[in-house]
């Protein structure tokens, strides 16, 4: 049951996420500052991290008697721990605070107070049992002294207490909200939080009953996160923060990882078929350039087109081989943008010494590569043959009057090229995502090897999946590439109309 529940969880709070507009960004630099962070010093502290294994006695409270007579529970310790708190005139303790680390601040009496209104009704001992599982939990005697021993049902404690968790761990739940309520609760009924307006105590007081929910619950959370994160109490603080530490870290150690088991990956199309017209494509290409030569001098603009289209037909060809689906696919894919955007930027400037400079800037790569294979390293890789690179450097000029050119082709980067050439939806699209998985960028990485722990014990930590996630399909997006690249050639050397498709798997 924890799995699917900690899955729903999960899910509930991705789609929870601010979404953050880009446009509500702020630019310094090369950074975009996000709306949270633009406001000054902000250091707060996390509810699933800190604040909520102060709160989990509410949530296995919840789970154990239900909403609704917990709400009542929560009300009469707000109602007399907060009385009682401001009946006494001079108190060691600053705030009536009930989360398991503030009870043990708190003044014996308002201890006392607690247990007491806690404590009616024998399902209660059940539900909070879990607790006792922890060597270190705060005030552990008071605690025993109502909820007795473990008593041989640890496996059991620890589901109830994982359940307990689950319904907790996204900070805007509303058992999450419920457990910061009961925390808030004894505080406003102590009058030291002091509201704005009548309004906003009976919202607290008559919770959650009173008003739209849907305005009650932000303000509830707004103001537990900033008295629950221990602002302006350093000592709370941290005393608070040692017993979420030791609190996650024995769930660790007492409890173990649970995985879930790979999607598996199907083949959506008929790769072979697919495959097949795209060779095909080849010969027609092939065909295609030999009708439209006219001369045997370099021409730098023909032989670039054409070999665009033969070297976008290779590596769609290997991107769907890989079923569409392998991490190389994704690479495939930002060849083959990058091939197109390099394609339509010299088309669009309309300049014939570009395709020149485009054609001898290669040739100043294959002329470096050797001068270092010849010259600097000593380990030579297998990858690179000698000779052909040799052949490579020479084949337009002879290799010493050839120069070198150490930055971009064409003194600009493809962001600018891909602007240029108004294509820069194939750069958004096509590029940037796929640019992480070359460069293993952190998300790739994740992405593409980790999955996420179910336990939720575990704060959803990730894990090592058991094989790499194979779930994306590039299959259509590769085809597309592949057939703007061959639209390209069209234009500059009509006509062409032959384009791939993707086949698709014949039904019976
Ligand atoms: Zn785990």
């Amino acid at each position: 049951m924890s799995e699917k529940r900690a899955r729903q969880q999960q899910k509930r709070k991705r789609n929870n996420k601010n979404k953050g507009r880009i446009d509500s960004h702020k630019k310094e630099g090369s950074k975009l500052i996000s709306p949270f962070n633009q406001i000054p010093n902000t250091a707060y502290m996390s509810w699933m991290n800190d604040r909520l294994p102060c709160m989990v006695w509410g949530g296995l409270l919840i789970n154990g008697i239900g909403r609704e007579q917990a709400i009542e529970v929560f009300r009469q310790i707000g109602i007399h721990v907060g009385n009682l708190f401001c009946e006494v005139g001079d108190r060691s303790c600053n705030l009536p605070r009930v989360g398991i680390y503030g009870l043990s601040t708190l003044d014996d009496d308002l201890q006392d107070k607690y247990f007491k209104v806690l404590f009616t009704d024998e399902r209660i001992v059940d539900a909070l049992k879990p607790l006792i599982l922890f060597k270190d939990l705060p005030l552990s005697e008071k605690w025993i002294e109502y909820l007795g021993d473990v008593s041989g049902n640890e496996r059991q404690l620890w589901t109830a207490l994982a359940d307990a968790v689950a319904i907790l761990l996204d900070h805007q739940s509303q058992e999450a909200t419920d457990c910061r309520w009961a925390y808030m609760i004894p505080i406003v009924n102590s009058g030291r939080l002091q509201l704005q307006t009548e309004e906003q105590y009976k919202e607290y007081t008559e919770y959650p009953n009173y008003e739209d929910q849907r305005k009650v619950r932000p303000f509830i959370r707004a103001t537990e996160m900033q008295l629950g994160g221990g602002m302006m109490n350093d000592e709370y603080f941290q005393g608070k923060k040692a017993w979420s530490a030791d609190f996650w870290n024995e769930c660790k150690d007492n409890t173990v990882c649970l995985a879930s088991a790979s999607e598996r990956s199907n083949i959506d199309f008929d790769l072979i078929k697919t495959i097949s017209s795209v060779r095909g494509i080849w010969a027609d290409l092939s065909d295609h350039f030999i009708e439209t030569d006219k001369f045997t001098h370099i021409q730098a603009k023909r032989d670039a087109s054409f070999g665009f289209c033969f070297y976008a037909l290779t590596v769609a060809k290997e991107g769907l081989a890989s079923s569409g689906k392998l991490v190389t696919a994704k690479l495939a894919l930002r060849m083959l943008a990058e091939i197109y955007i390099t394609f339509k930027y010299l088309i669009s400037v309309r300049n014939e010494k570009l395709w020149d400079i485009y054609r001898s800037y290669g040739s100043g790569q294959a002329k470096l590569t050797f001068l270092k294979l010849d010259e600097i390293l000593e380990d030579k890789p297998g990858y690179i043959k000698r000779e052909n690179v040799e052949a490579l450097a020479n084949e337009d000029m002879y290799m010493d009057f050839q120069d070198i050119d150490l930055g971009n082709w064409a003194k600009t980067d493809l962001r600018k090229m891909s602007q240029v050439a108004d294509c820069k939806d194939v750069y958004d699209a096509y590029y940037s995502w796929p640019s992480s998985y070359a460069h293993g960028q952190w998300c790739a990485v994740r992405d593409t090897v980790f999955t996420t722990c179910y336990n939720p014990l575990h704060r959803l930590h990730r894990i090592p999946r058991l094989a790499p996630r194979y779930e994306d399909g590039a299959e259509n997006d590769l085809i597309l590439l592949l057939n703007k690249v061959l639209d390209l050639l069209n234009e500059v050397y009509p006509s062409f109309e032959k384009r791939a498709e993707l086949v698709q798997k014949f039904e019976s």
